[in-house]
């Protein structure tokens, strides 16, 4: 496997950062999780995009233009010889001290891994998942903006602990005030009487690329998506759930804590979004080339 590392493409093994290196010492940087389909990398300027917003919230300076990140991004799967692929584009503080003075780190650390993509096994996608809501809140806006996708992801690793501990799949996060916010690494949807209605960002979620893919999908189809104000309530009396995430892509939810949503099936109009957002990302998207 050949990694991408501050400019050069280096094999795996030779993939080294520093011990000093404040991304691992403070969690201080940001990331994206990408997907390739078929020759194809879905989304990628909104990613990047993303990842310079995340970089600039917390006065990073990433040392190269976005047209160079997603040339990098593209050049790592060639040379991977990848066409179906996740990619993990990292960026952390550098190396420095350590102490916690950013000012001490005089270089971002920029690295690509392509690897193959690891699906959730089909059976969840036919079945659902069974999620419940967990004691840890997402973080406040006001202390780490949850609109920033940072290396501190132990706010979702608490949450993702506590779901596994309560055997279940996935967790949903409440925000300080107790709306719901999002799951630990996916945004989550409901349907209600024909209607689709997702936790606005504004709560403490993370704007999702699939996300916003997913909502630009259903009104497409005619569907009417709010972002809106969002309790457990809401979930627990909704016709239909699902979560959306580059990894999950769509994944039906149908029961959360102990309560089965609908009648506890992957819902239809969950499964005709899923299916077209399948299409979606076979069908567009920036070429890898050769
Ligand atoms: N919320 C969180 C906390 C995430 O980490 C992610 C990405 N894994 C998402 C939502 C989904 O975002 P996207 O659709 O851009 O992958």
């Amino acid at each position: 496997m050949i990694i991408y590392l501050d400019g050069k493409f280096v094999p795996e093994e030779e993939a080294k950062v520093s011990v000093f290196d404040h991304g691992l010492l403070y969690g201080d940087g940001v990331f994206e999780g990408i997907r390739a389909y078929n020759g194809r990398v879905f989304r990628l300027t909104e990613h990047l995009v993303r990842l310079y917003n995340s970089a600039k919230a917390i006065l990073l300076e990433i040392p190269m233009s976005l047209e160079e990140m997603e040339e990098a991004v593209l050049e790592t799967l060639r040379r991977n010889k990848l066409k179906d692929a996740y990619i993990r584009l990292v960026v952390t503080r550098g190396k420095g001290d350590l102490g916690l003075d950013p000012k001490k780190c005089c270089k971002p650390t920029v690295f690509i891994i392509t690897d193959a993509i690891s699906l959730y096994p089909e059976e969840m996608y036919k079945n659902g998942l069974k999620i419940v809501t967990v004691p840890t809140r997402r973080n406040a806006p006001e202390a780490v903006n949850p609109n920033i996708k940072s290396l501190n992801y132990l706010n979702n690793i608490l949450a993702k602990i506590e779901a596994a501990n309560a055997g279940a799949q996935e967790a949903i996060m409440l925000n300080n005030e107790g709306y719901v916010a999002e799951c630990t690494g996916d945004n989550i949807f409901i349907i209600k009487d024909g209607k689709i209605y997702t936790p606005s960002t504004a709560l403490g979620g993370l704007p999702g690329i699939t996300r916003s893919a997913v909502i630009e999908l259903a009104r497409k189809m005619g569907y009417t998506v709010e972002e809106t104000f969002f309790t457990r309530y809401d979930i627990y009396t909704a016709d239909e759930a699902f979560l959306t995430g580059t990894a999950a892509e769509a994944i039906p939810v149908v029961e959360l804590d102990g309560r089965a949503i609908g009648n506890g099936k992957p819902g239809p109009i969950t499964q005709e979004l899923i299916a077209a957002y399948r299409e979606l990302v076979n069908s567009e998207g920036t070429p890898i080339g050769e």
